[in-house]
């Protein structure tokens, strides 16, 4: 009987577990791995259902019939490159996913860049850390989203958790919180709803949706006031703080529960139970509750702010982190399917990392294209500048914000290729799709939510007739780089004005379909980078309880906890921010008089495309009994929901949880995302998923 020890397809906790091949299909058994210590959630439990669901894709689709691999190959080289010579290479997007494995990741970007020459691509882990990551590199000089092992957390006297419900996220996670408080440990949840995990806390602080920033400040404002700055840390490892302090000075605790709702006292228990001295090990972790808002940067960068004047990163026991929320949220930012990025987390915009990796890729660096744009404003040009678009382990028509907008500009293309194994809504508006391995099916890395680079295992080949993402890539880019002379286009000719179109083609560059090849090059093009993988060797990761980064090289130890000494700054200071509160983007009215805030539930993983054919749920609207007997809605009652943007029917779901003036929709399920407001952050591109206008209507 064939078993072996793997991860949870899901969430970036990415728990360790056995899998069986059984007479009757795979079994999921308990694996104590470091991080879930042989927990697993419903999701995990049942995820290996997906893999012989009669769901499964085991064909390529042309125009939604069965086709040949070699057909479907042949329509995607001759339209790719048909829209390509009559616009430019620019004209074919790429879409990734935050769930693919890192070599999938580094094999996409490099595929973009070199094989189509686009600078177009970005995916749908913009929708979900870029905020925490673009504060993070701007304060920290460097981005990993827990800089410390989650063993840490239940050691911690105080841990402040923002915008983070962890009890249906990732519920193995949540049992670090029950061994904190056991220990004697204060937990305070920020969330606009009691859930499972605010309830299980030791103070819940309730604040209005879009008004975490203004929290921040105001605790800040009273651990100055209460004199609880550590002085001598602030002197030694930061600089900005005099900007800082006096940003902070107009947030004092009556103005800050007048934005927010949360009691003064509330706010003063809080600074407190955060600054207990230096023996006092704290910690602040936010996540998407804070993160995904037109100011999510500097939301976080306000929580930075106070870990840093309380002296907490890199304390041992203490710090700050964010919560990183899909399967590789992590490696799926560090290798190159960011719009500005390439492998080891270097800048597209650099020299010095635009030769590193031509190296690697065996190109000059000024054939690599420049810097594309992000996921939404990406989605939003589809149909007009961009033609065509190619989809890896995503599902936007339900992820991305605005959906009805999205599905338009997805329906206005020329082409969409769709890489998926089940029939995602993306995948049925496609003109191919191509059925690729599941998890379960595939070896490869993940990398989890506290930077620990770890193996995922094959139990079994893919089903006949369904390929890998690798080795589509492989396949493609081979063909297009052999079509490159015969065409006359020149495939990375786009990022120096000065470049002849027309220089020579990528001829020889190599795309490989085995991940243990492409994670070795992988390394060599990561090797000297912020996210350093030069020393995480696939044998040290198959042998280890997995390798944290960055590890230059493998005689050395990866780095569970980072900043002990310095930041990697140029004066290896933290660089603290001054920033200001300000109103969501679209503020309740008396035409959409209600805050809708979105979410997630314990059965479904992001776009559910995966979780809604195993386990049961539906959408639903929550709202307070108060706010439902204004309206006239008992529970269960149809309900319309609407926006500016669109509108869902859902059933009413009453709950005391919610405030009043907020109602709750999780967006797994299609339709929700129509209500939401994609204005972005400015930083980082992050559309504001958590709060917008609505109005209830009985259906
Ligand atoms: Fe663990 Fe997350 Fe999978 Fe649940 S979904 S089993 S928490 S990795």
């Amino acid at each position: 009987m064939k078993e072996v020890a793997t991860h949870c397809p899901y969430c970036a906790l990415q728990c360790g577990l056995m899998l069986r091949e059984r007479p009757g299909g795979v079994e999921v058994g308990p694996r104590d791995f470091p991080t879930n210590r042989g927990g697993l959630c419903q999701k995990g439990w049942t995820a290996a259902q997906l893999l012989d669901h009669p769901d499964r894709l085991t064909a390529p689709l042309i125009g939604g019939q069965p086709a040949t691999w070699e057909d479907a190959y042949s329509l995607i080289i001759e339209r790719v490159l048909d829209i390509q010579r009559r616009h430019s290479n620019d004209a074919i997007a790429v879409f990734g996913g935050g769930g693919l494995t890192n070599e999938k990741v580094y094999s996409l970007g490099k595929f973009a860049r070199v094989a189509l020459g686009t600078r177009h691509i970005d995916y749908n882990g913009r929708f979900c850390m870029s905020s925490a990551a673009a504060a993070a590199n701007k304060t920290f000089g460097l981005d990993r989203g827990l800089p410390f092992p989650l063993a840490d957390l239940s050691g911690a006297d105080t841990l402040l958790l923002v915008g983070a419900n962890v009890a249906e996220t990732m519920p193995p996670f949540a049992r670090y919180l029950v061994e904190q408080k056991a220990k004697g440990g204060t937990l305070i949840v920020v969330d606009p709803r009691a859930t499972a995990t605010a309830r299980g806390a030791t103070l819940h602080l309730q604040p209005t949706p879009g008004t975490d920033l203004a929290l921040a400040l105001g605790l800040l404002h009273i651990a100055v006031a209460e004199g609880l700055i550590d002085g001598s840390y602030v002197d030694d490892r930061t600089t900005g703080w005099e900007g800082v302090r006096a940003s902070v000075a107009g947030y004092w605790p009556a103005r800050v529960e007048r934005i927010t709702g949360v009691p003064v006292s509330d706010l003063e228990f809080t600074a407190r139970a955060l600054s207990r001295g230096k023996a006092n090990r704290a910690i602040i972790l936010t996540a998407r509750g804070a993160e995904q808002h037109s100011k999510g940067v500097d939301t976080v960068i306000a929580f930075i702010n106070l870990a840093l004047a309380l002296g907490l990163p890199g304390r041992p026991g203490s710090g700050f982190g964010t919560l990183t929320g899909q399967g590789n949220g992590q490696g799926g930012r560090e290798h190159g399917q960011k719009a500005d990025q390439l492998p080891g987390y270097r800048s597209i915009d650099d020299p010095a990392a635009r030769a590193h990796v031509a190296s690697v890729w065996g190109v000059e660096p000024d054939t690599i294209p420049g810097a594309g744009i992000s996921a939404y404003e990406m989605l939003n040009i589809l149909g007009t500048q961009i033609k065509g678009l190619m989809v890896f382990g995503s599902n936007p028509a339900v992820s991305a914000p605005n959906t009805r907008h999205i599905k338009e500009r997805l329906r206005s293309l020329d082409f969409l290729v769709v890489c998926d194994f089940v029939l995602s809504e993306t995948a049925a508006l496609a003109d191919v799709v191509l059925p690729v391995a599941q998890w379960a099916e595939e070896d490869g890395t993940m990398t989890n939510l506290e930077g620990r680079v770890i193996r995922r295992r094959a139990l079994r080949k893919p089903p006949p007739g369904i390929g890998t993402d690798l080795a589509v890539l492989a396949e493609l880019g081979a063909r297009l780089s052999q079509s490159n002379g015969e065409s006359g286009l020149s495939r990375h000719a786009a990022y120096a004005a000065d470049v002849p179109r027309g220089k020579p083609p990528s001829q020889g560059v190599r795309f490989d379909s085995d991940p243990h090849a492409v994670f070795e090059e992988l390394r060599r093009a990561t090797a000297g980078g912020a996210a350093d993988y030069g020393g995480v060797t696939w044998e040290r990761v198959d042998a280890e309880d997995g390798v944290f980064w960055p590890c230059p090289t493998a005689d050395r130890a990866g780095t569970p906890r980072l900043f002990e000494t310095s930041f990697p700054t140029p004066d290896g200071r933290a660089r603290m921010l001054a920033v200001e509160h300000r109103p969501v983007a679209e503020e309740v009215d008396d035409d959409f008089p209600l805050y809708l805030t979105t979410g997630r539930v314990l059965s479904q993983y992001q776009s559910g495309a995966q979780t809604r054919r195993i386990l049961q749920g539906e959408v639903f609207v929550e709202m307070h009994p108060d706010l439902a007997s204004r309206m006239g809605f008992a529970e269960g009652a149809p309900v319309r929901v609407i926006s500016r943007r669109g509108e869902v029917l859902a059933p009413a779901r009453l709950s005391e949880t919610i405030r009043p003036d907020t109602v709750f929709a999780p967006f797994h399920y299609p339709g929700v995302n129509d209500l939401t407001n994609p204005a972005l952050d400015p930083t980082s591109r992050m559309p504001e998923f958590k709060v917008c206008a609505v109005r209830l209507e009985p259906a």
